[in-house]
């Protein structure tokens, strides 16, 4: 397979875009769709600081060093959640993490579409904010207490990320909060809430999710239109070393089994993942689930301020019984 635009050997053929590319302008492609992709769903401008949500995974990585050389003030939060039984995956995420921020990789111009020249490029900032050392357990003991050792530690995970990522944005005054989600990921979770109708879940799946009152910050996806092969091929061309293994808790859940099922239908028509997505962003953009976007009054935490949907303590407070632990 030959790049269209240099007849050199390709690193990726796009089947759903009919675009086979080289690596040089594979990368330049990967920059010119994200900048298109920000632009598009007015996600932030190059005045705004952004707080880029890592994991030391191939997409995260690969946003922040996609935004770092597109102009962008970016900074990383890695949040360590303390999975490592039976392969140490948090500690290996951040090692990864560290290594992509300590390393010269984000500074390096590959291509003549980096906006910024290495020199005058945001130097980022990574945060790191440990579960066990600020609230005393891991992810995976919290869970086990909660659940009384039942099912996968992921819904008070998930909780406790959510928690995390806005308090830390809107703490240290970043306007955005940037999550490297894909296609494949949105895919998947727009099938499952299809399935269900899960209407409300419909209304709030974006690209962009503004900031609804103070305290909340504005969450964005700017490589939403990438698919995961995409991703990774980035990840591979702009030498970025991560992760290659999934928290261990993510292996055979229901997200994952949609996203084989996806990966059959996209293999048997090309492009198929993408159009589900694109036209279902177009009828949420026609008002389709408009009434279905619930205007709940929200309030602020007796303990940690944060706006919660019922009064009294949030449900992070309440999962972790803060009441006057380290905030
Ligand atoms: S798979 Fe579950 S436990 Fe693992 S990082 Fe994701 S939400 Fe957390
Ligand atoms: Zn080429
Ligand atoms: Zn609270």
């Amino acid at each position: 397979m030959r790049c269209k635009k240099c007849n050199t050997d390709a690193v990726i053929n796009m089947r759903h875009h009919r675009l086979a590319l080289c690596g040089t302008h594979y990368d330049e492609w990967v920059l010119a769709q994200t900048d298109r992709a920000i632009e598009k769903y007015k996600m932030f401008t190059h005045d705004e600081r952004i707080l880029v949500a890592v994991s030391g995974g191939k997409d995260s990585l690969s946003l922040w060093d996609a935004l770092l050389r597109l102009g962008y003030q970016a900074d990383g939060l890695y949040i360590g959640l303390g999975i490592n039984d039976p392969e140490p995956y948090s500690d290996v995420s951040l090692e990864k993490t560290r290594a992509f921020v300590a390393s010269d990789v984000w500074r390096v111009p590959t291509t003549e579409s980096d906006v910024t020249s290495p020199g005058t490029r945001h130097t980022p900032l990574l945060h790191v904010v440990d579960i066990e050392q600020t609230y005393g357990k891991t992810i995976p003991q919290i869970a086990r207490e909660k659940a009384r050792g039942q099912g996968r530690p992921c819904a008070a995970c998930g909780l406790t990320k959510r928690y995390v990522m806005n308090r830390i944005a809107h703490d240290k005054g970043y306007a955005v909060l940037a999550t490297g989600h894909n296609l494949d990921d949105e895919v998947a979770v727009l099938f499952q809430n299809t399935m269900r109708w899960q209407t409300g879940y419909l209304a709030r799946q974006a690209p962009v999710l503004p900031a609804s009152r103070e305290g909340l910050t504005r969450k964005v996806k700017p490589f939403v239109r990438f698919y995961e092969r995409e991703t990774a091929t980035y990840a591979l061309v702009r030498g970025i070393d991560y992760i290659y293994d999934e928290c261990p808790h993510a292996v055979g859940n229901l997200t994952n089994f949609y996203k084989t099922l996806l990966n059959q239908l996209e293999t048997e028509s090309p492009g198929s993942k993408l159009a589900y997505y694109l036209e279902f962003l177009r009828a949420r953009s026609e008002g389709l689930f408009e009434k279905f976007n619930p205007t709940t009054e929200l309030h602020d935490c007796e303990v940690c301020g944060q706006p919660t949907t019922a009064p009294g303590r949030c449900a992070f407070c309440r999962m972790w019984d803060v009441s006057a632990l380290v905030q």
